[in-house]
């Protein structure tokens, strides 16, 4: 490493670094935090400030701050060492390349784009747009102040104004191409790089010029609105195709300016368009952005989950919004994200509510309905409940949302509320509503339900010993349904809980809470094998074979809360290995023999079961 990098490591606070992408919580000597990396309910992304390094246990990823910036950016190495260096303020020094390459080419690009957006702007505020458009734009209610923050600007009716302009300041056909910018006549040659304009015209006529930035706040596209009075015959917005800045499906409008308000909320705000976006920034609400020229996207999704693991969904309540709603809240709840919905009894949209009544776009943000809970209530008000025939419409359209919920907890209490309903027997509904899971865990590919194996990962995490703890305390729960409960909590207490959700028959047992017949929910065969050879296992084992009532059910809590001592301790001690062992690694790296002795020693110890940790001595 030269010495630039290792000033901007020495200037950089690791823990502010990622602190800006995640919400990092302090945990004794670390902060951590749930991965941004891989999906996971409890926390196993650690953040060491003083050793500046990050790791998740989860998924094994981790590093110094350049790792994580070009993880989490998507960056290459040189990328993430320059956007280090713009935060820390230390100069590089200048890369010569011979041709431009693609980061060049990148930047030229950026450039472009920037110059274009200052070239609506002042179309906007000093040229043709001047009277109309912000007059326009003002009457939505948009102050001033956000016009500017979020750069709207005008393009000029007419086919080569832009063009010929960005021309004239040493772009090229390519460059205009590459943007978005133009639209190449079909007749010209597909190599076209010449100084002329006979190849193409502008994309962008007469319309309100949405830039869409990055993460950085570069310019990368736009939503380009027609113009009041303009020509409507054409579609109310376009947006700029797919080039090699700009992707649709990852591009989130709104994002740069609400970074900073979703990490602090925890969450992310969902609208329809552009305009909403703005209003709902200027009432105070700033975590909101929408997605342009698509429908939401896996990508999206994981975008937003990086800051916090809740949205609310602000949708039209029309019926083309509704269903675009209850679609986006589908992928959302199979991201495991926390979903609500924003309904409006009037109406109007966000921002025509931002207009007229700020405090009151306040109020029904804040008092967004948990998803499950809304569409229950909207398919009981177009269904009858009473007769036999709505009864199914209303199954039928519940279980369509419920099977992508991944969390079995969470499924229980929404089969429990649609039970209740409309008053039929709770394991009915949840036979169909896991039946259509299985159905559809199956249609997915590699189904973790159905495929053990699959799940066990992590087995460089946990280590072999302790998945057989974990089996032997499953076995426990299908031996004695009993203790279930109170071993759920313990689990829970112990912080295990996602370690034992990621086994398949975990998975069932708390589907059924304290009813016998879990077993009969599943249908693979290979499963329902392994529960029994589980539960033999246990019954006949000699500490329990002769015992029976209370004198069985006590030895059988007594070795439950055994093992899963065994298995925090062990757990914890394996943590304890694995970040050992990336130190070890730094030592050597480091050359530094003194901690590489200390630390070798440090890992026998632990290794043997002797480590200092409280857990182990339990
Ligand atoms: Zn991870």
């Amino acid at each position: 490493m030269n010495s630039s990098t290792e000033e901007i490591k020495a200037r950089i606070n690791i823990v502010e670094l990622i602190g800006t992408y995640v919400r990092l919580e302090k945990a004794g000597v670390h902060h951590k935090a749930c991965c941004p990396f891989h999906q996971e309910r409890s926390p196993s992304f650690m953040v060491n400030e003083e050793k500046n390094m990050w790791h998740c246990f989860g998924c094994g990823k981790g590093g110094d701050a350049f790792a994580f910036v070009m993880e989490i950016e998507g960056l290459d190495f040189r990328e993430a060492l320059q956007l280090l260096a713009e935060k820390t303020g230390v100069e590089l020094p200048k890369y010569r390349t011979t041709e431009p390459g693609e980061k060049n080419n990148k930047d030229r690009l950026f450039a472009l784009l920037e110059l274009a957006t200052k070239f609506y702007e002042k179309q906007l505020w000093e040229g043709a747009g001047k009277k109309e458009i912000l007059t326009y734009l003002r009457g939505r209610g948009l102050s001033d102040e956000s016009i500017k923050k979020f750069r709207l600007g005008y393009a000029p009716d007419g086919w080569r104004h832009q063009l010929e302009f960005f021309l004239s300041k040493g772009f090229t056909m390519t460059e205009l191409e590459q943007t978005g910018l133009l639209i190449k006549k079909e007749s010209a040659a597909p190599r076209d790089t010449t100084h002329t304009v006979s190849g193409g015209y502008d994309r962008f006529r007469d319309r309100i010029m949405f830039p869409i930035f990055d993460i950085f706040g570069h310019v990368i596209g736009y939503s380009a609105r027609v113009a009041p009075g303009g020509d409507e015959s054409q579609a109310k917005y376009i947006n700029t195709p797919e080039t090699a800045i700009y992707h649709k499906s990852r591009a989130l409008y709104g994002l740069f300016h609400a970074k900073q308000a979703m990490k602090q909320a925890g969450r992310t705000v969902i609208v329809e368009g552009n305009m909403d976006v703005i209003a709902l920034h200027q009432a105070g609400i700033e975590e909101t952005v929408a997605v342009s020229g698509t429908a939401l996207t896996d990508e999206q999704l994981n975008l937003m989950k990086r800051y916090g693991r809740e949205v609310r969904l602000f949708f039209d309540m029309d019926g083309a919004g509704q269903k675009a709603a209850k679609k986006s809240a589908a992928l959302a709840l199979e991201k495991e994200l926390l979903v609500s919905i924003v309904a409006l009894s009037s109406g109007k949209d966000a921002a025509d509510m931002g207009k007229d009544d700020p405090d009151m776009l306040r109020t029904v943000v804040s008092q967004a309905k948990p998803v499950l809970k809304y569409f229950l209530s909207t398919s009981l008000m177009t269904h009858d409940a009473h007769n036999p025939s709505g009864k199914r419409q209303i199954v039928d359209e519940y279980a369509e949302l419920l099977q992508v919920v991944k969390n079995p907890i969470e499924r229980a209490e929404a089969i429990k509320d649609l039970a209740r309903a409309i008053e039929m027997d709770e394991r009915m509904i949840a036979g169909v509503v896991n039946k259509l899971f299985l159905e559809k865990t199956r249609r997915d590919g590699p189904a973790p339900l159905q495929a053990p194996a699959d799940l066990f990962q992590e087995k460089h995490v946990f280590g072999k010993r302790s998945e057989l703890l974990r089996e032997e305390v499953i076995a426990l729960m299908y031996a004695e349904r009993a203790l279930t409960q109170a071993t759920l909590a313990r689990i829970k207490e112990l912080g295990l809980l996602s370690f034992f959700e990621r086994h398949p028959l975990f998975f069932f047992l708390i589907q059924t809470g304290t009813d016998r017949e879990s077993v009969d929910l599943i249908e693979d065969a290979a499963l329902k094998s392994e529960v029994a050879r589980l539960s033999f296992r246990i019954l006949e084992s000699p500490e329990i074979a002769e015992k029976a009532g209370e004198e069985r059910r006590a030895i059988l809590d007594d070795m439950t809360e055994r093992y899963l001592r065994d298995l925090h301790s062990e757990v914890t001690k394996r943590e304890r290995l694995l970040s050992l062992e990336k130190a070890l690694d730094e030592a050597r790296n480091a050359k530094d023999r003194e901690l590489e002795k200390k630390l070798l020693a440090e890992f026998v110890l632990v290794s043997d079961g002797q480590s200092g940790h409280p857990a182990a001595k339990e």
